[in-house]
């Protein structure tokens, strides 16, 4: 039976997969869930929102033959992660997250670890700070609360609706981000703390290895525990867990 992937994607990881998987010729649908306003034209057939959890994931899987998932949605999409996990056991198909490794505090950061975004708002709590908050924007609202902070939002789409700072800027930008343009950026808004999920990879690095350079603290918010799997950091290994993992009639 030939496969037919389905890629939960929204990732740099997931888009060098459907490079690969194009190339091979490998039946694949790429998922997104449609929180950017413009996705990147991609060499694979996409499909926009959400499956209607868990359930509507089973449905999803069944009505479209799908043999295999790969889940490469970000680190922090700990929601989409579980229905997957979910979807896939109940229905036996095989199931592999593509992520990226987690970053590693050196003897000289200056991180304070965090469980998740609440721990990190508590952690705002104090006198006024110069804070990159290099979050997103689903969770901007949170930190509200702490109006005493000047704040440096970095945003990929320009909010629809203000963020309710007393004092701020957002930068909208997709990146990719130099470490050069991330140490002039801290510098030139006098940022002395950053607020960040650990979210890995070389894309997002840029602001912490500039942090690193600086002595700035960083407020670093650990990674969700997502259900065990099969876990790969290459998107050229799945080819080799497609192969050990034949499709199954
Ligand atoms: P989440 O909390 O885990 O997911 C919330 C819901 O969004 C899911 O239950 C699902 O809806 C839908 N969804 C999420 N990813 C999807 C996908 N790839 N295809 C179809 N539906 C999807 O996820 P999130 O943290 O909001 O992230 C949303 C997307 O942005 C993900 O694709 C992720 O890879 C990407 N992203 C997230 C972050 C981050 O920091 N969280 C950063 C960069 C990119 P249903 O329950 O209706 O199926």
């Amino acid at each position: 039976m030939q496969p037919n992937l389905l890629i939960l994607g929204g990732t740099s990881e997931a888009t060098s997969l459907a490079e690969i998987i194009a190339k091979q010729a490998i039946k694949a649908t790429l998922s997104y869930a449609g929180r950017v306003e413009r996705i990147a034209p991609q060499p694979l057939p996409k499909r926009v929102g959400g499956f209607g959890g868990s359930d509507g994931l089973k449905t999803y899987l069944k009505t479209n033959h799908i043999t295999h998932v790969i889940d490469a949605t970000h680190p922090f999409a700990a929601q989409m992660s579980e229905h997957a996990f979910v979807a896939c056991q109940a229905l036996n198909i095989p199931l592999l997250r593509l992520t990226r490794p987690e970053w590693q505090k050196m003897p000289t950061d200056n991180w304070q670890h965090v469980a998740d975004m609440n721990a990190a708002v508590s952690a705002l709590a104090g006198d006024a700070r110069r804070v990159m908050l290099a979050i997103g924007r689903m969770h901007l609202g949170q930190f509200i609360q702490h109006q005493q902070h000047f704040y440096l939002l970095r945003l990929v789409d320009k909010p629809e609706t203000p963020p309710q700072f007393a004092d701020y800027i957002a930068e909208i930008s997709r990146g990719p981000f130099t470490v050069e343009n991330d140490i002039a950026l801290l510098q030139t808004h006098n940022i002395d703390m950053i607020v960040a999920k650990n979210a890995g990879g070389a894309g997002a690095f840029a602001k912490i290895a500039a942090a690193r350079q600086l002595g700035i603290e960083v407020i670093m918010i650990d990674r969700p525990v997502l259900p065990k799997t099969e876990i790969s950091h290459e998107p050229q290994q799945v080819l080799d867990w497609l192969k050990h993992n034949p499709a199954l009639p």
